[in-house]
C-alpha cells in the first residue's frame, strides 16, 4: 500500500488480529474491573469505563523510532487502541492535524493551534466516532444513536456508513442547519427536538430498551476517548516527546481533556515523555459553564447548568457524566477553568482570522479569548508555549455577513478600493 494513500490505514496485516494489548475496562469512579471483548455502556456505578492496556506489552511491541516510520494517521498509534481484528478499521483518511503556529498573536511566548478541522466530516468528532464505531462493528452491533449538538452526529452518520451500519440522531432543533443536512446526506435518519442535548439524550436512552440501538452518547461507550486521546499522543509527537506548557480546550462533555490526560499517563509509563505535564485549562462560555462553576466552588461533580445557551454549539452542554475526570485532570495539572462571554468568542473568531488567516470555529476562538486573559494576567508566562484547540472547520458554522455590492455601469469608488480593509 502506498505509504501516502491515507484512504486506508497502512497496517501490517500478516494475517489475523492485530497485536492489540487491551487487557480489560475499568469503572473511572470505582476501579471495578469489567473483560474487553464484550459490548458495554457504563459502569454499574453510572459512570463512564476507560480501557486499559499492558502497557509493558506494547513497549516491548512498538519504539518511537519505528513509530516515526508510519503513515501520518491516527491508526499509527494502534498498538494504543483497541480495535483487534484488521477488518473492523473504519477510515476516512484520520490525518494528524498541524500545529500551526500564530507568531503575532503570541504574547511573549510560543501559541501554536491544534488545527483539528482537517479531520473527516470537518471536526474532531472523527477521532472519537472512528474508534466507536470501529469497536460497535467488532462488537456485532448494527444501530447506532446518540444525541447531538451537530459535528458528533455528522462523524457517527459518516462512520456508519462507512460500516454499512443504521443511524438514528437527535438534535437540538437550533443545531445548525449544516450539521443537520449533513447528517442527514450521510444516510443517518435525524430528529430536531425541541429541547437541549440532555432531552435528546434521554430519546436515545429510552430506544435502548424499545429499539434495540446502540447509546452512543458522549463517554456512554467506552471507546471515544481512546479517540480523542490520539490528540494528546499525537501533540506529544509533534513536539518531540514534549508536552507543552498550557493546553486550552473548549470544553462539552470533556472527552477530549480526558483522552489527552489518559494520553499523557500511557506515554509516561512507556518511558516516552517524563513525568512533566501541561497545565489543562477548560474553556466554556459565560451562557454555560458548569465545570468552570465546579472548579470555582471546589466540587468533584458539576450540577446541570439551567437555561445553556451560546453560538459556540459544541460547548453547550449543561451536563458532563465525566465531570469528576475534567476536574481531576483541570486540578492536578494545575490548570484552571475559565468561561468567556460569546461577545469575546465573536471578537476572537474574527481576531485569529484576520490577523493570522487562519478561519477557527467559534469553540476554538473561544480558547484564544481564553488565552489572551491568561496572558494579560500572567497566568501565561512569557516563554512557556501554549497549544489551543480548533475543534471544527470554521466553514461549518455561519459568518456575519460581509461584501460591499457593486454596480457595474456606475463610477466606482477609486477611494474606497485604495485603503486597507481594517480602516474602511
Ligand atoms: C464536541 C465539540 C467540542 C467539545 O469537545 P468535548 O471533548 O466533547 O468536550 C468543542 N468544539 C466543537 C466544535 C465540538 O464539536
Amino acid at each position: 500500500m502506498a505509504l501516502g494513500d491515507m484512504s486506508m490505514p497502512d497496517y501490517d496485516w500478516t494475517g489475523g488480529n492485530l497485536p492489540t494489548f487491551v487487557s480489560h475496562l475499568e469503572c473511572s469512579l470505582t476501579g471495578e474491573r469489567y473483560p474487553a471483548d464484550t459490548l458495554h455502556g457504563l459502569s454499574r456505578a453510572g459512570r463512564p469505563l476507560l480501557v486499559r492496556y499492558d502497557l509493558e506489552g506494547v513497549r516491548r511491541a512498538l519504539t518511537r523510532e519505528a513509530l516515526a516510520e508510519r503513515p501520518q494517521s491516527l491508526w499509527r498509534y494502534r498498538e494504543l487502541l483497541p480495535v483487534r481484528r484488521p477488518e473492523n478499521v473504519l477510515s476516512l483518511g484520520e490525518v494528524v492535524t498541524p500545529l500551526v503556529s500564530l507568531p503575532r498573536l503570541a504574547g511573549g511566548g510560543e501559541l501554536l493551534v491544534k488545527d483539528e478541522g482537517r479531520l473527516p466530516t470537518g471536526s474532531f468528532k472523527a477521532r472519537g466516532l472512528v474508534l466507536a464505531v470501529s469497536m460497535a462493528k467488532e462488537l456485532g452491533v448494527r444501530h447506532m444513536a446518540m444525541p447531538t449538538n451537530g459535528n458528533a452526529g455528522a462523524a457517527m452518520a459518516a462512520y456508519c456508513a462507512r460500516a454499512g451500519m443504521e443511524a438514528t440522531v437527535f438534535c437540538p432543533d437550533d443545531t445548525p442547519e449544516v450539521n443537520v443536512r449533513e447528517i442527514a446526506m450521510q444516510g443517518a435518519q435525524v430528529y430536531l427536538v425541541d429541547g437541549l442535548i440532555d432531552d435528546c439524550g434521554k430519546l436515545v436512552a429510552e430506544g435502548e430498551k424499545t429499539i434495540g440501538w446502540f447509546n452512543c452518547s458522549t463517554l456512554r461507550e467506552p471507546y471515544r476517548i481512546e479517540g480523542k486521546k490520539t490528540m494528546g499522543l499525537e501533540l506529544a509527537e509533534q513536539l518531540g516527546w514534549e508536552v507543552p506548557d498550557v493546553i486550552f480546550y473548549p470544553t462539552g462533555g470533556g472527552t477530549g481533556i480526558i483522552g489527552m490526560w489518559k494520553a499523557f499517563d500511557e506515554l509516561e509509563a512507556l518511558g516516552w515523555i517524563g513525568a512533566k505535564r501541561p497545565r489543562m485549562v477548560v474553556v466554556q462560555a459565560e451562557g454555560c459553564a458548569p465545570m468552570v462553576k465546579a472548579w470555582e466552588d471546589g466540587v468533584e461533580h458539576a450540577p446541570r447548568w439551567p437555561d445553556a445557551h451560546t453560538f459556540a454549539a459544541g460547548i453547550r452542554v449543561p451536563q458532563a457524566v465525566g465531570d469528576f475526570l475534567i476536574l481531576r485532570a483541570v486540578r492536578d495539572s494545575g490548570g484552571w477553568a475559565v468561561a468567556v462571554s460569546d461577545d469575546k468568542i465573536a471578537a476572537a473568531w474574527r481576531e485569529v482570522a484576520a490577523a493570522e488567516g487562519l478561519l477557527l470555529c467559534p469553540e476554538g476562538a473561544a480558547t484564544y479569548a481564553a488565552y489572551k486573559e491568561a496572558v494579560a494576567d500572567g497566568r501565561v508566562r512569557p516563554g512557556e508555549r501554549a497549544v489551543l484547540f480548533n475543534c471544527a472547520s470554521g466553514l461549518k458554522y455561519t459568518m456575519p455577513e460581509a461584501g460591499t455590492r457593486l454596480k457595474l455601469g456606475t463610477p466606482i469608488d477609486r477611494e474606497h478600493l485604495r485603503r486597507p480593509a481594517a480602516a474602511r
